[in-house]
């Protein structure tokens, strides 16, 4: 199995926030000020997902930008106390739970399957979940790589986490999110998507199929492998990290005081799998998903 790679793939680029909440759940901003927010920064894609509930979006999708149907949901986790936060994405209107905190996360990722939807593995490192606690959990397409509101706790990333899932050859590509709340966590990490068109089923397949990138700041423009060599071009970087399994990677660095915006270099002969980490002069971040080698 590999991905679909985006930077092959004929299409355009849009831009995602996939988890947004609103005062319907414990949001500060209305669904119809969040909307409002995302339209004017250029968004083409917002997934509305409150805490346990739905939200009437039918109908308020425009031309430039797509409203998804969605929810988090929270089903209990068996090796820790604190619950599982899972996203699902195109549910239909009144999706939902009979229990706040269900028992079994693995039937509740089916249920949203069986709805129509897909679900994803929101902000695992801020949930105390290691690796090895969320390893049983099947089914789900993306895990979320950042998430803005994870940060007022530094938080944010779950890039290690995504490493342990890759090294043990789950490969499941990673998205960046708001998860916004207030207005702090808003329009800070995006999920880039390519697509040849906008509707919640091209957004389902582009992420099942690993076809975008990640970022809160950098751009990615070209990542591949051609004739032994990764290659990857990127907006100006302070450094671009390739990471494989376990040990396995390489780090381009640019010389003192300037900016890397490409880099290449030979892929190890031991490499199960490569992927890109990105940073700024800011610290901000981009990620690829992997390149899969055997
Ligand atoms: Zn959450
Ligand atoms: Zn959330």
């Amino acid at each position: 199995m590999n991905f679909v790679n985006p930077f092959a793939r004929r299409g355009q680029w849009h831009k995602a926030n996939l988890h947004t909440h609103t005062t319907t759940s414990d949001g500060l901003v209305t669904l119809s000020d969040r909307i409002k927010q995302y339209a004017k920064a250029d968004y083409s894609v917002l997934a509305i997902t409150d805490h346990h509930k739905t939200n009437p979006v039918q109908g308020l999708s425009t031309k430039e930008l797509l409203i998804i149907s969605g929810i988090e949901y929270h089903p209990r986790c068996p090796h820790h106390p604190g619950v599982h936060h899972l996203v699902g994405l195109n549910v239909p209107e009144g999706f939902g739970f009979p229990e706040e905190y269900p028992a079994d996360a693995n039937a509740c990722i089916q249920a949203v399957r069986k709805a129509g939807g897909e679900s994803i593995l929101a902000h695992p490192f801020w949930c105390g979940h290691r690796y090895d606690m969320f390893s049983y959990l099947k089914g789900y397409i993306a895990m979320e790589v950042f998430n803005s509101t994870c940060d007022y706790i530094g938080r944010a990333e779950s890039n290690e986490d995504w490493s342990h899932l890759l090294d043990a050859g789950r490969y499941v590509p990673a998205v960046a999110v708001d998860d916004a709340h207030r207005n702090d966590d808003a329009l800070t990490g995006w999920t880039m998507l390519r697509m040849g068109r906008l509707n919640a089923e091209s957004v389902l397949d582009a992420l099942r199929t690993g076809c975008f990138y990640s970022s809160t700041g950098p751009e990615i423009r070209d990542f591949a492998v051609r004739r032994g060599h990764l290659e990857i071009e990127c907006s100006d970087a302070a450094a671009i990290y390739l990471m494989a399994q376990n040990s396995g990677g390489s780090r381009g660095l640019p010389t003192r005081g300037k900016s890397i915006r490409s880099y290449r270099c030979q892929v190890a002969k031991h490499w199960e799998y490569v992927r890109a980490v990105v940073v700024d002069k800011q610290g901000r971040k981009a990620w690829t998903n992997p390149i899969i080698l055997k």
